[in-house]
């Protein structure tokens, strides 16, 4: 599964939304077509996603900041 870059202008899929669609996730055949979405509908679903799931990569840049910082000191 990939988000990319839409290279056709279309609506946003999204209920209710009327922007013009940015993004397009392609599933490769697993939903009949590819879902088209506006940044801000994008923006939506990341936030919703990270409410049920933490992205892993978040704190360990964090804990080498810290180790980097002693280091200095
Ligand atoms: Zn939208």
């Amino acid at each position: 599964m990939e988000i990319s870059k839409t290279k056709v202008k279309s609506k946003c899929d999204f209920y209710g939304c009327n922007n013009i669609a940015q993004y397009s996730f392609s599933t490769k055949g697993i939903i009949k077509r590819d879902l088209c979405f506006c940044e801000e509908c994008l923006q939506g679903m990341y936030q919703a996603i990270g409410k049920i799931k933490t992205p892993k990569g978040m704190s360990s840049p964090f804990k080498l900041n810290k180790r980097m910082r002693k280091e200095n000191d």
